[in-house]
């Protein structure tokens, strides 16, 4: 991520760049806050500093109380206090838990289990392997194991409620949130009259419509970070949304492998392969969670998925240590003069 070294814990960057040229009245600003363990970035025009400063407060807020709802880190969340019922009699949620639930549970029968928010036990157990580079032991692996599994997550949409059928059950939306809450953000800027945005979660991008004079705004997508050889691709977005899973920010080495923050919630292991997936999708919610999924499933199968879902692209990039190989399903192609424009994003 290209981040801004002047950014920090709560700062609120308001940077008007100029005015664009052929739509005199809107001026470009962006704003950065930290949250969901990322830095959310919003791109916007608006008419002037007022409209964006009071536009963005609005989208932040939102995605502030997105992540007191979905924090796995926050025991008072709501997501936790659910986790706290596992094993309990269903539980009424939040409109907005049960919507990104919901979400979850779609993706999961679709990807036939490959993302599956239930897979909280294996991340507790796999980030403290990868903070103490010494891999989890195979009998609490076992133990974290049969407790994953979508059908032990059941919702029930007419008195929206959810229930986790098994003690020790953790749900875990690190796959799926970010995606979520910067499309919600894009909600709330649209109902203060600005559709020319963009939220940028890390690697996951929600684009409204163009900016000024412009087909579309300019996001790099799949470096796989290797130096050479490491393919890095410029698309055009609008009204749309990328996202990119890889291990780029979040990985470790034990043992001379590679673990990634991605698990297989089938057997219980974290990804090893180097790769770098990044699915187009009409929304946030759906290009992240499928990303996820796609980097669970691989290239064959996960292509597979990505062909199912009406209107979504695939680029799936992948070390496989010989090379750097490459697939690619109705993906933009690159914009003629991508060496000469700067980036509005990064996905990757
Ligand atoms: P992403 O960066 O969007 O691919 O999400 C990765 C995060 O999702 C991890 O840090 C975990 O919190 C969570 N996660 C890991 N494996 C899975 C999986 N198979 N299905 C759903 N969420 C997962
Ligand atoms: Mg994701």
């Amino acid at each position: 991520m290209n981040l801004k070294p002047i950014i920090a814990a709560g700062l609120v960057l308001a940077v008007p760049l100029g005015v664009a040229s052929r739509a005199p009245q809107l001026s470009r600003f962006e704003f950065s806050e930290p949250h969901m363990g990322t830095i959310f970035r919003i791109v916007l025009y608006a008419p002037d500093e007022a409209a964006a400063l009071d536009a963005s407060a609005a989208a932040f807020g939102r995605i502030t109380a997105l992540d007191d709802t979905m924090s796995d880190y926050n025991p008072q969340s709501e997501l936790m206090l659910l986790c706290g019922h596992a094993a309990g009699p269903p539980v009424v949620i939040s409109r907005e838990l049960f919507r990104v639930l919901e979400k979850s549970q779609e993706v999961a029968e679709k990807s036939s289990g490959a993302f599956d928010v239930t897979v909280g036990p294996l991340v507790q157990l796999w980030r403290r392997a990868r903070r103490q580079h010494e891999l989890p032991d195979p009998e609490s692996l076992a133990r974290a194991l049969r407790l994953v599994g979508h059908e032990k997550l059941r919702l029930n949409s007419r008195a929206r409620t959810a229930q986790l059928l098994k003690p020790g059950m953790q749900l875990d939306l690190g796959g799926i949130g970010k995606g979520y809450a910067a499309d919600e953000a894009l909600v709330v800027l649209k109902r203060h009259g600005i559709g020319c945005a963009l939220i940028a979660a890390g690697g996951d991008i929600v684009a409204g419509s163009p900016p000024p004079s412009k087909a579309g705004w300019r996001i790099s997508v799949a470096s796989l970070e290797t130096p050479e050889k490491s393919p890095t691709r410029f698309i055009s977005l609008h009204d749309a949304a990328v996202s990119t899973s890889g291990d780029a920010e979040q990985h470790a080495r034990i043992g001379g492998v590679r673990y990634s923050h991605i698990i297989n919630p089938k057997t219980g292991a974290a990804l090893t392969g180097r790769s770098s997936v990044s699915v187009i999708a009409s929304d946030g919610t759906t290009a992240d969670s499928l990303a996820t999924a796609v980097s669970v499933l691989g290239r064959e199968r996960g292509l597979d998925l990505i062909k199912s879902v009406p209107g979504a692209s695939l680029l799936f990039v992948q070390d496989t240590g010989q090379g750097v190989n490459m697939v690619e399903w109705q993906f933009p192609p690159a914009p003629a003069s991508r060496q000469l424009e700067l980036e509005d994003s990064k996905s990757r």
